[in-house]
């Protein structure tokens, strides 16, 4: 294997252990594959036989060649983003790095998590905002959930219209949905598995899937980018079938006096450190429990509880890391990755979460 076998799809140099890297394929499927003389890495042997995209990680590296490259284009860029996970789905710098004149139009996805009686208008308006204080400012932003599309063709229709014949660059974060967003595309507008073309982006090991467009223009997907400060990044699959939401999140309501504690399983801790006695909403996922306690015995209570009372906990149970906040508005205090909790303004508070997740403020979204 060492001396070089290739995918004969995207031309990856196959590779037996890193599964979210190119070339991967597991070593009872190589020597399958061996022996029928088709050698396809995974990605590209399900791209092949059910039509269906797989991420691929990516190192800033790659991706700071890759975006590069798409701004020496003259393309629409579509930057989906998960709005359960805005931190999460930011990249910072995107105009820059996909050149200033390129549009950008967000697909905001997973709409399908957030109530039902949030308008599409204001959570717009919100992303906007959002977005602008990371720089980036859109020509437009539709919302969709890309598990079930019913707004698709709109979708589509508003490439067309926006793109003016160039290629369309289709961008985001890992997790984002994106290759959810790219199969629906391809199931509806071709189905046909040989019109993708998978081919390399110079200088990197890293395949994109074009996907032809009528006027012999095309739609490429680029790899996911990793955002290491996700808390999807640091649970295993079990764990994260557990925090992540998967169906519209029921929103639970507390009336706290300040000095009380809500854990967040054993994942993420809120402290009401000081302020009136005020009503927070937490959104998380329905089943991910939720603990209320006093603060002043909040420490021993998780240690006396995580891993039982308090599930799921981070695998090597590291102890949490503190961010201190005072509100000015009502905010949300964010778990990337994980959820949030909406809080009045003129309280202080603190959010735990294991080292390296990182927990930020911003204006509420609901
Ligand atoms: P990628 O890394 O951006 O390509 O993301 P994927 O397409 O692999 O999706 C990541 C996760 O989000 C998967 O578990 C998907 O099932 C889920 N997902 C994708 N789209 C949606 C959506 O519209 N709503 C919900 N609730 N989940 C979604």
């Amino acid at each position: 294997l060492e001396k070089g076998l290739y995918c004969i799809g995207c031309g990856a140099r196959m590779q037996t252990t890193k599964a979210t890297q190119s070339g991967y394929l597991p070593i009872s499927a190589l020597k399958k594959s061996l022996e029928s003389d088709q050698l396809l890495c995974k990605r590209c042997f399900r791209l092949r036989h059910y039509n269906e995209i797989q991420p691929v990680e990516l190192t800033d590296d790659d991706f700071a060649r890759i975006l590069h490259q798409i701004s020496s284009t003259k393309s629409l860029i579509v930057y989906v983003v998960d709005v359960f996970d805005i931190s999460g789905s930011l990249i910072d710098g995107l105009p820059r790095f996909v050149g200033k004149s390129n549009p950008i139009l967000v697909v905001a996805n997973k709409v399908d998590l957030l109530p039902k009686s949030l308008k599409a208008n204001r959570l717009k308006q919100w992303l906007k905002d959002q977005l602008k204080d990371s720089g980036i400012d859109p020509v437009d932003i539709v919302l969709t959930s890309a598990i079930h599309p019913q707004n698709l063709d709109a979708i589509l229709q508003k490439i067309e219209d926006l793109r003016q014949g160039q290629d369309v660059y289709v961008v985001g974060t890992t997790n984002v949905g994106k290759s959810t967003f790219i199969n629906q595309i391809i199931k509806s507008t071709m189905g046909v598995q040989e019109l993708i073309t998978t081919s390399r982006f110079p200088g990197t090991t890293l395949d994109k899937i074009e996907i032809p467009l009528t006027d012999g223009q095309k739609l490429i997907d680029t790899p996911g980018i990793i955002k290491s400060d996700q808390m999807a990044h640091r649970l295993d699959s079990h764990d994260l079938k557990y925090a992540l939401p998967k169906n519209e999140i029921k929103p639970r309501t507390y009336q706290l006096n300040d000095q009380q504690t809500i854990f967040i399983g054993g994942l993420a801790r809120f402290d009401f450190e000081k302020g009136p006695r005020s009503a927070v909403t937490a959104y998380f996922e329905n089943n991910l429990p939720l603990h209320r306690t006093k603060l002043v015995g909040a420490d021993e209570f998780y240690q006396k509880h995580a891993g039982n009372l308090l599930q799921p906990t981070e695998p090597n149970l590291s102890s949490l890391v503190k961010y201190e906040f005072n509100t000015n508005e009502k905010t949300d205090l964010v778990f990337a990755g994980l959820g949030w909790i909406v809080l009045p303004a003129g309280i202080r508070i603190a959010g735990w979460a294991p080292k390296g997740v990182s927990v930020t403020v911003r204006r509420a979204m609901i």
